[in-house]
């Protein structure tokens, strides 16, 4: 079968042990399962704009580099834990075509890198940035126009015949747009749950897993009746989304991503912890969406 595992940007950037997830990764491989891994960038992304006069895509570029190989360096670290051979790895930086006109372009809504008090956020907005007041402060915000098309997706598919675990679509891939038959960057980025689910499609996966750092979706979050979410179907998940159940930004946007998986291909999708990621695959402590 083939997986294709979504790794949460802030799950991953606090830096806890996730020995025990590549470990449940590996295990999946060694099963004889195909295995594509992407990746998130909000913090990263952030952080590097902060200090480099760049356009998003190049910057997006080079969080797809460093986290890639973190994931790498991970990976092999397991199998030699397991006194195995270490696998075959490919990190593949990952264009993403988007629409030049769309909303997202005139309005902006992802926000990226760290919060910032009132003084901050007026210096960066005077640098030309969009910044926006959220609930804990100000934080910037950028493009996130909708993923259209992999344009790597060929190349994935070679990797994973010969058996290579594929890092790829991180951060949601590298925002370009064609027009006159040329591509250009587009300073945008993109939301990394969608560009998976648009992957798992593309790629026809048998799975698609988003990890995050909470268990799944859950009723009526942050509130004492919050109740996960455990199996359910796509019908029922499109509902409780348009009651406004899960957060713009956070937990939507996985929930889009498996709705738009489990639409198009009829195969399931799962909502899990990252560190509980061997639960996950067994379908259990976690949102399971069935067609
Ligand atoms: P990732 O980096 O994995 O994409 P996000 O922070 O974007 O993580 O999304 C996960 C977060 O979504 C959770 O930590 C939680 O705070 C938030 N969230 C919002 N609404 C819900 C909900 N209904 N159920 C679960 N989590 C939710
Ligand atoms: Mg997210």
């Amino acid at each position: 079968m083939l997986y294709v595992i979504a790794l949460g940007g802030n799950a991953l950037a606090d830096g806890r042990a996730f020995g025990r997830m590549y470990d449940s990764i590996l295990r999946l491989r060694d099963k004889g399962n195909k295995i594509i891994l992407t990746h998130g960038n909000g913090p990263q992304v952030g952080e590097l704009a902060l200090l480099e006069n760049k356009g998003l895509a190049v910057l997006t570029a080079q969080t797809e580099a460093e986290i890639g190989l973190g994931i790498e360096n991970g990976l092999a670290a397991a199998s030699a834990r397991a006194g195995a051979k270490s696998p075959r790895i490919a990190t593949v930086l990952t264009r993403v075509l988007v629409n030049p006109r769309d909303k997202e372009f005139r309005s902006p809504s992802k926000p990226i890198g760290p919060f910032m008090g009132a003084s901050e956020a007026r210096k960066l907005a005077s640098r030309g940035f969009s910044v926006r007041k959220l609930i804990h402060g100000y934080r910037r915000v950028v493009p996130s126009p909708r993923p259209r098309e992999i344009l790597e997706s060929g190349l994935m598919r070679l990797l994973l015949r010969d058996r290579y675990v594929v890092i790829a679509a991180g951060g949601g891939g590298i925002a370009v747009t064609r027009g006159n038959g040329r591509l250009a960057y587009a300073n945008a980025v993109l939301d990394k749950d969608l560009t998976s689910a648009l992957l798992a499609t593309t790629l026809r996966a048998d799975r698609l897993f988003i990890l995050t750092d909470v268990d799944g979706a859950f009723l009526d979050f942050g509130t004492k009746h919050s109740a996960l979410l455990t199996r359910t179907t796509a019908e029922a998940l499109q509902s409780y989304a348009s009651e406004g159940q899960f957060e713009k930004g956070s937990m939507l946007p996985k929930v889009e991503a498996c709705l738009e998986f489990v639409q198009s291909t009829g195969r399931p999708a799962v909502i899990g912890n990252l560190q509980k990621a061997e639960d996950a695959f067994k379908f259990k402590d976690a949102t399971v969406v069935y067609p």
